[in-house]
């Protein structure tokens, strides 16, 4: 990474417009960011969106969509409305503009769920692929790196056996979407190219070290061009839908870690269902950026049986990459 490259949050209200009173995947989660990136600014590139978004899902899917939003259903278990349409437009717009701009987008709605045709777990466009695809061409070479506390199997179904893109991620194991088994992590010569650790519950700060740093040793093999990480903060330890019990130290630790990969580096937010999302992008930003975040929050340790059972994950994942 070039001296002096900062990263920057990127966030337009445009995307609090949607889903905007839901306790899980509501705007409540973004309101402690400042609106960085105008309205007119989002709505000026929303026809190029449109043909980024076509390079991963089809024109029938997105007309779909749009439809979709003009007749206020529910889908992906969100009560679609009129401005759910720009919003999940102006998501994607982010994520683009973090990936030319090597920053953080305050994506909403989320997109790692979402496959090339279908919607799902309140994700709609899948951003981090758009983005990816957007800035990378065709001969570019992608690490996505997921660190959801889901699996982010809409990402996994778009690149699998992409010569050009590697997938990664963590999560934790046995919840919804129920996909991302550590048996389906494979990097060989007829590709896949995919790393899946799931997680025990209860795994803290020490397991998430310890996985991210499995995944940047094998993603060295790689020899990515550019390193997009689909931020999802529900593995932080107040989240309501999971349980594992990430701090945001570790969110810091991981930034430094990725700067100092010194690649081409984005992030795009996912999920995360508790109020203190602000707090772990900023960690994150902080530590990518060089600078030291301070929290009160103290290291979280895992208990040996947790620890075992990632060693076991580890050592099958091992085999196969
Ligand atoms: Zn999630």
């Amino acid at each position: 990474m070039k001296k002096g490259v900062r990263m920057k949050i990127l966030h337009s209200n445009l995307t609090t417009k949607h889903n905007t009173a839901s306790s899980t995947e509501g705007a409540y989660r973004v309101d402690k960011f400042t609106e960085t990136v105008s309205e007119a600014d989002v709505l000026a590139r929303l026809g190029k969106t449109q043909t980024d978004i076509l390079a991963v899902h089809t024109v029938e899917y997105m007309n779909f969509l749009k439809t979709a939003c003009t007749h206020e259903v529910e889908l992906a278990e969100v009560d679609l409305t009129e401005s759910s349409w720009n919003a999940m437009l102006a998501s994607t717009t982010l994520a683009v503009m973090a990936a030319e701009g090597g920053d953080f987008a305050v994506s909403r709605p989320p997109g790692h769920h979402a496959s090339e045709n279908m919607a799902s777990g309140f994700c709609f466009f899948n951003n981090v692929a758009i983005a990816a695809k957007a800035i990378a061409g065709k001969t570019r070479r992608v690490c996505i790196i997921d660190i959801d506390g889901h699996h982010g199997n809409g990402t996994q179904e778009i690149f699998r056996n992409d010569g050009n893109v590697l997938f990664c991620s963590l999560h934790q194991d046995q919840q919804w979407p129920n996909t991302g088994l550590v048996t389906e992590s494979y990097m060989g010569p007829d590709r896949q190219n995919v790393i899946d650790l799931p997680l025990p519950a209860g795994s803290g700060n020490d397991v998430f070290k310890m996985a991210c740093g499995f995944i940047l040793t094998h993603m060295e093999r790689f020899n990515p061009d550019i390193i997009a990480l689909s931020a999802g903060f529900d593995g932080y330890i107040e989240d309501r839908l999971l349980d594992l019990q990430f701090t945001t130290g570790a969110y810091n630790w991981l930034g430094e870690q990725l700067r100092q990969r010194g690649k081409q580096t984005f992030a795009v937010l996912e999920g995360g269902y508790h109020r203190k999302v602000f707090e772990c992008v900023s960690a994150l930003v902080s530590g990518f950026n060089g600078e030291h975040y301070t929290t009160a929050e103290l290291p979280t340790k895992s208990s040996a049986a947790v620890i075992t059972e990632v060693q076991n994950t580890f050592s099958i994942a091992k085999s196969n990459l």
